[in-house]
């Protein structure tokens, strides 16, 4: 892999060639491709149309990995991992500090299949401890979502490997500007790419990254499951990562000014952001990613609802990772399928706002947090 800066990454790898010299990769919309004399059946189910391969070849060389996959969401992204690997008698190990989808649909589907899954904190005393002789997975996320927990890629990757289980990791919310997990010692990679990697609220998708080996097993059972990307989709999603270093560096740097205003305020009772060098894994956090990313959150002192309702720049919708700034509370909106007992022992208080930073300027964000704090 050559070595090159990420902003040459994010705008030159992957991408098609046009053969009438434009400068942006043709969109190729067949569903239908000859088959006679060929050595590859090309089909979009397939996940091997030329332009799904544009997103692919650019998330592998992101994350520095042989082989991408992009899928229809990051939900389609996970179950096709999970279930790529595992079958009936299995156990799947995750982190309990994860994204509520993630929690939702790995504790009521693969239990209906005879997977047993179970969560536990991410500590890697404890992720070794929850290691059964029927584990197949260990299945991570960092920083989480939403309280900006960090574990220890490197710890669980090694872990993973003295026992031979396949290392997954939900790479969302630091995106492959801010780490790149393969290089730590994780074997998949994957991303809601609605968030960062779109960029601007308005596609929905999931990118994967792995070994060839890998892909090839993950790929024979997506073909199944059927969450494949539609190219035109597809090839705006790989318009859209072309910017993706400008916008997380920017996100990123308005995050860390926003979380340092914050952290002085009287009327915010927490603060959650590891770029903080008093955030207590401050220094696990700089020992593995290269920027702190776009994602804060704090508990507000007063009705968390009429706070978002004060704001004029920041918008209370939900999702990440686009160009305008949001927030959200999670009780209401990531975590509400979960149970409220679930929630606190998770530490998501009903005063938790989680917010995503975009590509303002950082005073105009600031100003707006500060008069909506001075009316509650
Ligand atoms: C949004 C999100 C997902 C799920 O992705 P979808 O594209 O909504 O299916 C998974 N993990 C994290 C951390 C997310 O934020």
């Amino acid at each position: 892999m050559k070595k090159q800066g990420k902003s040459t990454t994010s705008v030159h790898g992957g991408g098609l060639k046009d053969p009438h010299g434009g400068a942006s990769s043709p969109i190729y919309p067949s569903t239908a491709y000859k088959y006679v004399g060929v050595d590859k059946y090309y089909y979009p189910r397939y996940f091997n149309v030329p332009n799904q391969e544009a997103v692919e070849n650019k998330i592998a060389e992101l994350e520095g990995a042989d082989s991408g996959m992009v899928f229809s969401s990051g939900m389609s992204a996970i179950m096709s991992i999970i279930l790529g690997f595992l079958k009936s008698g299995d156990h799947l190990l995750l982190q309990q500090d994860i994204y509520g989808g993630t929690h939702d649909s790995v504790s009521k589907e693969l239990a209906r299949m005879g997977i047993e899954a179970n969560f536990c904190p991410s500590d890697p005393e404890s992720i070794e401890a929850g290691i059964r002789p029927n584990t197949r997975m260990i299945f991570i996320e960092s920083p989480s979502n939403p309280l900006l927990k960090i574990t220890d890629i490197r710890a669980i990757a090694s872990i993973a490997k003295s026992q031979k289980l396949v290392s997954v990791i939900d790479n969302t919310f630091a995106s492959p500007i801010n780490q790149n997990p393969h290089a730590l010692g994780i074997d998949i990679v994957m991303h809601s790419a609605t968030k960062y990697l779109g960029g601007h609220s308005d596609i929905s998708a999931g990118v994967a990254s792995m070994s060839n080996d890998h892909r090839n097993i993950i790929r024979e059972t997506s073909l199944h499951l059927g969450g494949n990307l539609d190219v035109q989709a597809c090839w705006l999603l790989e318009r859209s990562m072309k910017t993706l270093e400008v916008r997380v560096n920017r996100q990123s740097e308005n995050a860390l000014a926003i979380a340092e205003f914050l952290n002085n305020h009287p009327k915010v009772e927490a603060i959650y952001y590891p770029g903080l060098s008093d955030h207590p894994q401050h220094a696990l956090a700089a020992s593995q990613m290269s920027g702190f990313g776009g994602m804060l959150s704090f508990e507000v002192s007063g009705d968390p609802d009429k706070f978002v309702q004060l704001l004029n720049v920041v918008s209370p919708v939900m999702s990440l990772g686009g160009v305008e700034s949001t927030i959200t509370t999670p009780a209401q909106t990531s975590h509400a399928r979960i149970s409220p007992e679930q929630r606190a022992h998770l530490g998501i208080k009903d005063n938790l706002l989680r917010v995503s930073t975009g590509i303002e300027d950082a005073d105009d964000l600031i100003e707006d947090f500060r008069q909506a704090l001075d009316q509650i």
